[in-house]
């Protein structure tokens, strides 16, 4: 698999990110499992391998700059040019009302969905600059689109309750991500890197103690979709579940 594409999956030993690894190795990538546990890490680099599918279990804590900077230093070593980085690892609080929420609280998520996306594709940006053609997902979530919450204004200018911004910590930060994806899609605008960001739909998995509506297959349909993007795909886009712009 000298010639095969190289992907990069944060937070994938379960969930959206375990079954996007799972598609994007059937097409042929070389895929790196991002797991901050090494044992549930090596348990879902396992079942992956069992199918038979190119899967290496990568150690990477996002909020870990030290494992971050080893994770890219791995990766440069064993397989060079970057083609696709997915950064899907995210966390969420049972949140009370802002004012009942704490910035330590807001802090944490942030640290996870915000800050850790910013540590790891700054490590991994030279990589990608290294493949012939590259794509960055930024798994966000419609909770964070402040479009979705001002397409629904009324004439009077105030913006209905909604579901955003009701989750400070949480939405918030999935909002901050959006924002961090467009700087990076406009720095990176001419260059050989697509930047896009996906609200992947309420998916079931450990993040909503399974009650999301759609299984995971769904829910990395549109990761996917944007990590293989043709050479003329978009950038600074955020799409939503069906495939459509706005999250
Ligand atoms: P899961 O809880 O199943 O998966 C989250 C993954 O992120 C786990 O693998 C978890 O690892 C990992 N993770 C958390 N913190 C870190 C860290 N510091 N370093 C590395 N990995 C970490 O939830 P989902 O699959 O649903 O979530 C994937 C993404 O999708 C998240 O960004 C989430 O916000 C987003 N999303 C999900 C929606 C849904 O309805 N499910 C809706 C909208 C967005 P560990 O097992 O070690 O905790």
């Amino acid at each position: 698999s000298d010639t095969a594409p190289v992907a990069v999956v944060t937070g994938a030993n379960k969930g959206i990110g375990r079954e996007v690894v799972r598609r994007l190795a059937e097409r042929g990538f070389v895929v790196h499992l991002g797991s901050r546990d090494q044992q549930r890490g090596r348990a879902a680099e396992g079942v992956l391998r069992a199918d038979g599918l190119d899967v290496r279990f990568l150690h990477l804590d996002v909020t870990d700059e030290t494992s971050v900077a080893l994770a890219a230093k791995r990766v440069a070593d064993e397989t060079g040019p970057l083609r696709v980085l997915v950064n899907n690892a995210g966390i969420g609080l049972a949140e009370q009302a802002p004012s009942q929420t704490s910035a330590e609280q807001v802090r944490h998520v942030y640290d996870t969905n915000v800050f850790g996306v910013v540590t790891v594709t700054n490590a991994f940006l030279p990589l990608l600059r290294r493949a012939d053609s590259a794509r960055i997902v930024n798994v966000s979530s419609s909770l964070g689109s402040l479009a979705a919450a001002a397409a629904n204004e009324d004439p009077s200018g105030v913006f209905p309750p909604g579901r955003f911004p009701t989750l400070l910590a949480y939405g918030t930060s999935k909002a901050a991500l959006n924002a961090v994806t467009l700087t990076y899609a406009n720095e990176l605008r001419g260059t050989n890197i697509l930047v896009n960001a996906v609200s992947p739909g309420f998916v079931a998995t450990d993040i909503n103690g399974h009650n999301g509506v759609l299984d995971v297959e769904q829910g990395a349909r549109i990761p996917v979709l944007l990590a293989t993007l043709d050479d003329d795909g978009p950038t600074a886009t955020f799409l939503g579940e069906d495939g459509t712009p706005g999250g």
